[in-house]
């Protein structure tokens, strides 16, 4: 039997992305360092909760939410940002009527798709809070993957994408070292998923949006990775995913319209073409 292991489109080894939270102004900003460094990433925004235009923040204050022209300016038709749902009023779901949070979800979820025009199937749990019941709701309610705020300072794909524990915070005192590790590691066997989260009003109150920059600077721009949205990676896990293998290994059929990649043994990096089989 070889020994396979996952690559990312193109045999590239590792993966990169980032998860933001709340549809706050400052997004604007960080958007637009994104762009400049080709880095993708998803924006978990509740839909319920626009400012109204015209809205005057007092003075001082940090979290300033968009409104849903400014968003919509923001966000959509860029392929690098995903909208995904983050509860259409931020509800604390695990503590709310289960049939308020169904509604939570599939408001915000109806909402982002009928104004960014996508098929939305991410979230990410508003204070980091679910359950057992919540996640079913999730599952009821069409949601792929749910992003949860515990690090694991790891770099490997979730088990559960509906507990999807980021690599770490912005703000983590191990950023750095986990930069530079995931930088110059070379993967042999499984791949390598960073998967950065925060909330960008934090780079405001905390005054150090050099924090991201640099990030960016030292992660941008490397044709080892590939810069996906969450819904993206895990779109590509389930193609992967569904590789149909003959009993000896030897022949591998991708039923999906997606061309996958596969580490060979540590030797070789192979392509599967989508619709198509190959034989090893
Ligand atoms: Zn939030």
């Amino acid at each position: 039997m070889n020994n396979l292991h996952l690559r990312f489109p193109n045999g590239l080894a590792k993966c990169l992305t980032l998860s933001y939270d709340d549809g706050v102004e400052q997004d604007m900003r960080m958007c637009e360092l994104m762009k400049k460094y080709g880095i993708a990433g998803t924006f978990n925004i509740s839909t319920g909760n626009y400012s109204p235009e015209g809205k005057r923040f007092e003075p001082g204050r940090v979290h300033r939410p968009m409104t849903q022209r400014q968003s919509l300016e923001t966000y959509k038709d860029e392929p690098l940002f995903e909208v995904a749902t983050h509860a259409l009023h931020h509800a604390w779901l695990p503590d709310i009527p289960l049939s308020e949070a169904v509604h939570e979800i599939i408001e915000d979820r109806r909402n982002i798709e009928s104004q960014y025009g996508t098929i939305c199937r991410g979230h990410a749990y508003p204070y980091g809070k679910y359950s057992e019941n919540i996640i079913n709701v999730l599952k009821s309610c069409g949601i792929a993957y749910a992003r949860t705020t515990v690090s694991t300072h790891k770099f490997s794909l979730p088990e559960n994408w509906l507990i999807l524990n980021p690599t770490c915070h912005h703000k983590d005192p191990r950023l750095t070292e986990l930069t530079d590790n995931f930088l110059n590691e070379t993967p042999k066997l499984s791949p390598l998923f960073f998967y950065l989260w925060g909330h960008t009003f934090e780079f405001e109150s905390d005054n150090n949006w050099e924090i991201i920059e640099r990030f960016f600077e030292k992660t941008g721009g490397n044709p080892d990775i590939w810069y996906a949205t969450n819904i993206e990676v895990y779109d590509y896990v389930q193609a992967f995913n569904s590789l149909i293998f003959s009993a000896d290994g030897k022949n591998i059929f991708n039923p999906t319209c997606t061309d996958v990649w596969i580490s060979l043994n540590s030797k070789s990096t192979c392509k599967i073409p989508k619709g198509e089989a190959v034989s090893l």
